[in-house]
């Protein structure tokens, strides 16, 4: 199969569609980093804590930027950072609420018009949002795909992750989708793209590349990969995601 025929075999499937979706397009060209540090009812940030999370912001981008280059594609980042305090506990299911909140003192009511103002004032080419506090959760990203494609996009973080863990959630930012679950994906994603850092690897896997834009085909085992995965439909992925997140309730 050349790639124009694998884009129509698997142009409904539910990882292959999620390129170039939602605010965030591609992971190419100037793309600035906003990291918004939370201080909230449940947590501030202690004195060396930003300057921790920042370094390792820098880890990950700079190795992002380094995959980026080994496939010839040109990614520049920035990195600005800033704080903000709500009087309340920030959650998963206020979400909404703190997210308009944080951005207020800056006259913005969503990510997207910061992103807009940026890309405007700046020429970046593209903004991503993470928004970080200073306690241990699962960090988690907000991230468009299938249907859902006009969406809003921003991750959230904990000041502890690690490089490996933020890549991962920049990743979902630009179309890559987890790996790991349901069960079927988990076990193809094992053997055709094993080590995929949106598999709890440390690489960057050929079906991730493509769907962040670095490149404009998939090896044959990202194929495969669809193949062995192509009757998951958008539901049972959802269904296997919310399930996971029941079963862990103590999240933000
Ligand atoms: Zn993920």
């Amino acid at each position: 199969m050349n790639h124009q025929e694998i884009q129509q075999k698997y142009a409904n499937h539910y990882i292959f569609n999620s390129r170039n979706k939602g605010s965030n397009k591609y992971l190419v060209g100037n793309v600035l980093v906003v990291a918004l540090f939370i201080n909230d009812e449940k947590s501030k940030f202690l004195q060396g804590w930003e300057e921790y999370v920042e370094k390792n912001i820098h880890k990950a981008l700079r190795s992002l930027y380094k995959g980026a280059r080994r496939e010839y594609v040109n990614l520049n980042f920035q990195l600005a950072t800033d704080s903000v305090t709500l009087p309340y506990a920030c959650t998963r299911h206020n979400g909404s609420d703190w997210r308009k909140d944080a951005l207020k003192p800056y006259g913005y009511t969503d990510t997207n018009q910061l992103r807009e103002y940026y890309k405007k004032t700046y020429s970046v080419d593209e903004v991503a949002m993470l928004f970080v506090f200073h306690r241990d959760f699962t960090a988690f990203a907000g991230a468009a795909s299938f249907a859902n494609i006009n969406r809003d996009e921003y991750a959230v973080i904990a000041s502890s992750d690690k490089k490996g863990t933020i890549i991962h959630e920049l990743l979902h930012l630009f179309g890559a989708v987890d790996l790991y679950l349901p069960q079927i994906t988990e076990t193809a994603a094992e053997r055709y793209l094993p080590d995929s850092i949106m598999n709890g690897g440390n690489t960057i896997d050929s079906l991730s590349k493509y769907l962040v834009g670095w490149t404009n085909y998939i090896s044959d085992n990202a194929v495969l990969f669809l193949e062995a995965t192509k009757d998951i439909t958008e539901d049972y992925y959802k269904k296997a995601l919310n399930k996971r997140w029941e079963d862990h309730p103590d999240n933000l």
